[in-house]
C-alpha cells in the first residue's frame, strides 16, 4: 500500500466502495490527504434548555419527563419525548429509531445533542444523537472534520480512510524550502496535514490551513510566472487589420454600446491589431454587457479570414452563446459560420462539428471544454476567449492557447477583484473594465425577508409572472450530497406547483440532470414556456433571460455575497423592473448584516469589500466568499494577504533560482511540473 495504490487498498474497502471514493475524485490514497474538511464539527459546551434558539447545533443535558410515544407519520416511524431540566422543557425527536423507547431510562440524565429547529409552534431537537454524561464531558470541545460527501459516501467513511493514510503511509517530503517557511512561519507539511483533518485545537487548524493554502498559492504563481515567460518572447504569428464590418455590427445593434464598452472595445480592437500577442483581461459586473465585446473580437478575427473561440464553463451558457450569435449574423447578413462544440452532443454531431472547425469552414467556434479536447483541432486559430475565467484552471487556460500557435486571448470575468490581487491572479495580463451598466436598467429592487414571508413572495411572482414577466427561485441549500439537493429541488417544486395556479409552469434544474436537459429545460425557460424555474446555483454563471424579474433566494444566509450577487445578476438584465427577494431562515445579527449589505447596494466591487471587512479574512467557517479559481482551500479574498506572502515568496525564489536547478528545488520542480502539465502521475501536494 503507498500514496498512489487505489482506495480498495484500505481495510474493509472493496471493488463497489472503491467506486464511491472515485466518484468524489479519490482515485488514489494520496488524493484522501487534499480531500479537506469543508468545515468542523465541535462538540459544544453544554447548554441548559433555556438557551437553546432554533436553528443551532445545541448539547442539552437532561432527562426524559414522559415515556417516548412511537407512531407512524407518513409511513415513518416517529418517536417523540419531551425532555427537562432545572429551566424548561423541550421535544425531541427521532425519526426510525423505535427502540429508544427500551433503552433510554427514564429518570436517567443524558446529554442529547442535535439540531434545534421549529416544529409547530415550538422548538424541538432533530434526531438528537444521545450520549452518556461522561463520553460527553470526554469529547466536548474536540473537532470533527466534515467533509463533503457524494451519494454513497459517508463521513464516517472518509474520517476512516484518512485516518488509515495519515497513519501508516509515510507522507512525502516537504517541498518548500525552510527558508521560506521559516520565513512566513509555515508549518511542517506533515504536521499541516494531520492537523487539518483531525486538529488538536482551533490555532493548529488554523495554522495548517494557512499553510496548505500557502502551497496552493504558490504553485499557482509559480506555474502562471512560467507560462508567462514563454509568452514574451513571441510575437503573434498572424497579423489582424482593423475592418469596417465591425463599425457596422455596432451600428446595427438594437442598442448603443455604452461608453464604457466602447472603450473597451477601442482597447480590444488595437491590440487584436497590434504586433504583440494579446493577453486581456476583462472584468465587468454581472450585466454590464461584456458577451458583445467578445462577440465583436470574434468577428473580426473571423473578418481577417482567421478562426476565433469562446470557451465557457458550462453547456447551458455556451449553447446560449451560439444562439445570439447565430441570430447576430442572420439578423445583420454577415458573411460568418459559427459553431457549437459541446460535450453533451450526438457523436456524429460532434464529428461534423471537428470537421468544420479543422476545414476552416467555421469562423467563429463556441462551446465548453470539449474545445480543448484532443479531437478538437483548429485550422488557424487567431483568438481564445475564456468567459466566467474562474471556473477554468492555468492547465486549461493553457491548453486552449496551444490550440493554435500564440493566439490572442481574452478571460472575461465578472468577479470584482481589486486591482492588487489581479495583478497577482493574472500576472500581467492586461486588464479592461467595463464599469457602466447600460442606462436603460432600473436598479434591482431588494427586499431582505424571513420564512413567514414566503406565501406572499408566491403571490408577487405570481403577479409578475401574469404581467408577462418571469422568476427563478433557488432552492434551499443542502450541503450533505448532490443527490439530496436534487430531491430537495424536486420536492420543493412540487410544493411551490401547489402554491401557484395551473396555469404557470414551474420546472426545475439541478446539478445531476442529463445535460441534455438542463438544455432543453434553459431553452423553454428562454421562449416563455416555463415561467417559474426552481433552481440550484447551477443558473449562477452567466445565464442570460432578460424577460425574468424575479430572483427569489432561499436560505440567502448560506451564501457567500458574491454569490448572491452573481444570482441577482440574472435579473434586471432588460428594461422592465426586476426584484430580488432574500430569504433568510437565521436569526442572527450578523446574518442580517451581511445580508442588509445586498440590500443597500447592487455594486459588486462595494459589496465584496464590505463583506470582507464583516468577515474579518480569518472567518475560515464561513462561505467561500469567491469560490475562485482552482483553489481547494485557498481563497483569493479571504486569504489575500496569503497570496501576498506567495508570491513575494514566488519572487525571491525566482530570483535566485530562476531554472529551479538547485538540488533543494528538485522536489518543488517535480510538483510544479505535474501541476502544469497533469499527467498519470497525480499532485499530491
Ligand atoms: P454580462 O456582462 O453579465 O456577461 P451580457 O453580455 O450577458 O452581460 O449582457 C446582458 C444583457 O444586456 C444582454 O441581454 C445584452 O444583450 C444586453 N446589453 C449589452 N450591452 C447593452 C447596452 N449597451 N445597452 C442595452 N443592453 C445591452
Ligand atoms: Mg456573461
Amino acid at each position: 500500500m503507498n500514496m498512489c495504490s487505489g482506495p480498495d487498498a484500505l481495510k474493509g474497502v472493496g471493488e463497489k466502495t472503491k467506486k464511491i471514493f472515485e466518484r468524489a475524485g479519490i482515485f488514489q490514497l494520496g488524493d484522501l490527504l487534499h480531500y479537506y474538511p469543508r468545515a468542523y464539527d465541535i462538540y459544544e459546551n453544554m447548554k441548559s434548555i433555556s438557551e437553546i434558539r432554533e436553528g443551532e447545533t445545541a448539547a442539552v443535558c437532561a432527562s426524559l419527563s414522559c415515556e417516548i410515544t412511537v407512531r407512524y407519520v407518513k409511513r415513518l416511524n416517529l418517536s417523540t419525548v419531551i425532555l427537562r431540566d432545572s429551566t424548561g422543557c423541550l421535544q425531541a425527536f427521532w425519526y426510525n429509531m423505535p427502540y429508544l423507547k427500551n433503552t433510554l431510562k427514564p429518570g436517567k440524565r443524558y446529554v442529547f445533542r442535535g439540531k434545534a429547529v421549529r416544529k409547530g409552534r415550538q422548538t424541538a431537537l432533530e434526531q438528537p444523537a444521545i450520549f452518556d454524561i461522561d463520553a460527553y464531558v470526554n469529547i466536548q470541545g474536540q473537532m470533527q472534520p466534515l467533509y463533503p460527501l457524494v451519494d454513497g459516501l459517508t463521513n464516517k467513511m472518509v474520517k476512516k480512510a484518512v485516518r488509515q493514510v495519515l497513519d501508516e503511509l509515510e507522507i512525502s517530503e516537504d517541498m518548500l524550502p525552510d527558508s521560506i517557511r521559516e520565513k512566513w512561519k509555515l508549518d511542517d507539511y506533515q504536521h499541516a496535514l494531520s492537523q487539518i483533518h483531525f486538529p488538536d485545537n482551533e490555532t493548529n487548524m488554523r495554522q495548517a490551513r494557512q499553510r496548505l493554502v500557502f502551497d496552493e498559492f504558490f504553485l499557482f504563481i509559480l506555474a502562471l510566472r512560467s507560462l508567462r515567460n514563454d509568452r514574451i518572447v513571441v510575437r503573434p504569428s498572424f497579423f489582424l487589420e482593423e475592418k469596417p464590418v465591425t463599425a457596422q455590427v455596432i451600428q446595427n445593434l438594437p442598442f448603443s454600446l455604452t461608453a464604457a464598452q466602447q472603450k473597451v472595445w477601442r482597447e480590444l480592437e488595437q491590440d487584436l491589431t497590434g504586433n504583440q500577442v494579446m493577453a486581456r483581461l476583462i472584468q465587468g459586473d454581472v450585466g454590464s454587457g461584456k458577451t458583445i465585446l467578445a462577440v465583436l473580437a470574434l468577428i473580426l478575427t473571423a473578418a481577417n479570414g482567421l478562426q476565433g473561440a469562446l470557451m465557457v464553463p458550462t453547456e447551458v451558457l455556451a449553447r446560449q452563446h451560439y444562439e445570439s450569435i447565430t441570430e447576430l449574423i442572420q439578423k445583420q447578413a454577415l458573411d460568418f459560420k459559427a459553431v457549437l462544440l459541446t460535450g453533451s452532443m450526438t457523436a456524429k454531431e460532434k464529428r461534423e462539428a471537428y470537421q468544420k472547425i479543422s476545414s476552416g469552414f467555421a469562423d467563429i467556434i463556441i462551446g465548453t471544454h470539449a474545445l480543448i479536447q484532443e479531437k478538437a483541432d483548429y485550422q488557424n486559430l487567431a483568438l481564445v476567449i475564456t468567459d466566467e475565467q474562474h471556473r477554468f484552471g492555468v492547465r486549461q487556460r493553457e491548453a486552449f492557447a496551444a490550440k493554435g500557435i500564440t493566439p490572442h486571448m481574452i478571460v472575461m470575468s465578472a468577479t470584482p477583484i481589486p486591482r492588487t490581487l489581479a495583478v497577482i491572479i493574472y500576472g500581467d495580463l492586461d486588464i479592461s473594465v467595463v464599469d457602466e451598466l447600460p442606462a436603460d436598467r432600473l436598479p434591482i429592487k431588494n427586499c431582505v425577508v424571513d420564512t413567514s414571508y414566503r406565501t406572499k413572495a408566491y403571490a408577487f411572482i405570481r403577479n409578475e409572472v401574469e404581467k408577462g414577466r418571469q422568476a427563478y427561485v433557488i432552492c434551499p441549500m443542502v450541503e450533505e450530497s448532490e443527490s439530496i439537493e436534487a430531491e430537495n429541488v424536486i420536492a420543493y417544486t412540487r410544493q411551490l406547483c401547489e402554491s401557484l395556479p395551473d396555469t404557470i409552469t414551474v420546472e426545475y434544474l439541478h446539478g445531476k440532470m442529463k445535460p441534455a436537459l438542463k438544455n432543453e429545460i434553459m431553452e423553454r425557460f428562454l421562449k416563455n414556456e416555463i415561467q417559474v424555474l426552481v433552481s440550484t446555483t447551477v443558473v449562477e454563471v452567466g445565464v442570460n433571460v432578460p424577460n425574468a424579474t424575479v430572483m427569489m433566494v432561499e436560505n440567502a444566509e448560506r451564501f457567500g455575497l458574491a454569490q448572491l450577487h452573481q444570482l441577482r445578476g440574472r435579473v434586471g438584465r432588460g428594461k422592465e423592473q426586476s426584484y430580488c427577494i432574500m430569504v433568510h431562515s437565521s436569526d442572527s445579527k450578523k446574518t442580517k448584516q451581511r445580508l442588509e449589505i445586498l440590500n443597500q447596494s447592487n455594486d459588486g466591487f462595494f459589496i465584496a469589500g464590505e463583506d470582507l471587512k464583516l468577515r474579518g479574512p480569518g472567518d475560515l467557517f464561513g462561505i467561500r466568499q469567491s469560490g475562485l479559481m482552482e483553489f481547494r482551500l485557498g481563497d483569493v479574498f479571504q486569504d489575500s494577504a496569503i497570496l501576498q506572502w506567495a508570491s513575494e515568496a514566488a519572487g525571491r525564489l525566482l530570483e535566485t533560482d530562476e531554472e529551479l536547478l538547485l538540488p533543494e528545488h528538485q522536489l518543488l520542480k517535480k510538483k510544479l511540473s505535474i501541476y502544469i502539465h497533469g499527467g498519470t502521475e497525480r499532485l499530491n501536494l
